[in-house]
């Protein structure tokens, strides 16, 4: 079910008119749909109902507390790439014991909050790393649950920024050196080494390279096993596609029964990190157009959001539907959707077939709760956008605007640097 649709021509974030929400937060701002959020989380968990899982939500995807708590109340855990992710994981509630650990820069620091916070595991990426977390355990007198992030090299057939699980990328280690890594692991006096973990790439639109990575995943837990090693957890990370344009991407009940299929051991606690298909399609970002302007051919309308609110298509050309808050069934018109920012790469479309439309008009940039505000920045000292969150008939601010003095804090101007 969508919750973000048109009745009598305004658009709707559940049974609150988007418009309404606009004239009180002011724009640009995100907007998320509760039940949506809910529905997907419980959607994606559901799936892999009847054997023993974890789903940790990638933080990385949308890290705003309201959202994190939300999903852990629905029995989430998370997958947190950063001391700062953890940091929010803490305050939204999360229990340390459900959170996995991702990413090839851990620091030092990083670790012992992270072993302090007595998390499940970590999804080692490299030898120095491994024994880097043995070493930070030990000092601590604890020890540390880990798995190796494993690289099967098979191709998820995704936008190369986003592809993680090929050969030629930084992450994880090479899945044909990874047994000889768990023989080093495994005598290390401070590791519990129980994992397996693999994650391929993000915006996954078929079900095939996920089959594939398993295949050799299993391979791999076999020869541990004959080797003496238990593998407890194995996580299959994130990386299911979501519906931008016209891609088709597997139903999570589809996903979840291959993999379902290819798993046959009843001890083994299954952990997903899904991040852009329960956050992608359940946000949006409202911007209103500033002006238009016309350049020979070209038709140019200038929002008042830019690549600092919504990367995307400034860094992977990714495709957003934008539509209307409201409709006035004018006429057909190709234009060139851009931000104020000076970069030529500050735009949301370009040659975008639409209505036509007018300044201080609202549009909706569609499928943007994921990889959206946590992207943003503050490129040309813009204040960050204000997010909300609709429920029902009322919305609630869960982060609000960023004001001039935000964007100053922490900025400290020497003493011998006399004013002017
Ligand atoms: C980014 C990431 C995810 C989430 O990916 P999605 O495509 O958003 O589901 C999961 N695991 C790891 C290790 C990641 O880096």
């Amino acid at each position: 079910m969508n919750h973000f649709n048109y009745k009598d021509n305004h658009l709707y974030c559940e049974n609150i008119k988007v418009a309404d929400i606009a004239r009180k937060v002011g724009t640009p701002f995100y907007l998320y749909s509760h039940a949506t959020l809910k529905q997907h989380f419980k959607v994606f968990d559901n799936a892999f109902s009847g054997i023993k899982h974890l789903t940790c939500f990638s933080v990385k995807a949308n890290s705003s507390l309201a959202i994190l708590r939300l999903f852990l109340n629905e029995g989430s855990g998370l997958d947190i790439v950063s001391g700062g992710e953890l940091f929010r994981g803490l305050r939204a509630g999360v229990q340390g014991n459900k959170i996995v650990y991702s990413g090839v820069g851990k620091r030092i620091e990083d670790l012992e909050y992270a072993i302090k916070s007595g998390i499940l595991m970590f999804n080692t990426e490299s030898s120095q790393e491994i024994h880097t977390i043995d070493e930070v355990a030990g000092r601590l007198g604890k020890k540390a649950r880990i798995a190796i992030r494993v690289n099967p090299d098979v191709d998820p057939q995704t936008h190369p920024y986003i592809s993680t699980g090929l050969k030629e990328n930084k992450f994880g280690i090479e899945i044909n050196e990874a047994f000889n890594q768990y023989l080093v692991a495994n005598r290390l006096p401070n590791l519990k080494v129980e994992g397996i973990s693999c994650h391929i790439g993000s915006q996954l639109t078929s079900i095939r390279p996920f089959e594939d990575a398993l295949v050799k995943v299993n391979k791999l837990f076999e020869d541990l096993k004959h080797a003496g090693i238990i593998i407890k957890y194995l996580d299959i990370g994130g990386g299911l596609g979501i519906t931008y344009k016209d891609e088709k991407p597997p139903h999570p009940d589809k996903y979840a029964l291959a993999i379902k299929k290819t798993l046959n051991n009843p001890d083994l606690t299954l952990i997903t990190e899904p991040g852009r298909v329960i956050m992608g399609n359940a946000g949006v970002m409202i911007t209103k157009v500033i002006y238009s302007k016309a350049a020979g051919e070209k038709l140019f309308y200038i929002m008042d959001a830019a690549m600092n609110d919504l990367m995307r298509p400034s860094l992977y050309d990714a495709f957003h539907a934008i539509q209307p808050v409201e409709i006035f069934h004018r006429k057909k018109v190709t234009a060139d959707i851009v931000g104020p920012i000076c970069e030529s790469g500050d735009f949301f479309a370009k040659g975008r077939e639409m209505e036509a439309c007018q300044p201080q008009e609202l549009m909706a940039i569609m499928s943007a709760g994921a990889y959206g505000f946590t992207m943003s920045s503050n490129y040309n000292s813009r204040t960050r956008p204000c997010e909300v969150m609709v429920k029902d008939n009322c919305f609630y601010i869960i982060r609000s605007r960023e004001t001039y003095e935000d964007l100053i804090r922490g900025e400290i101007i020497p003493d011998f640097l006399e004013k002017p």
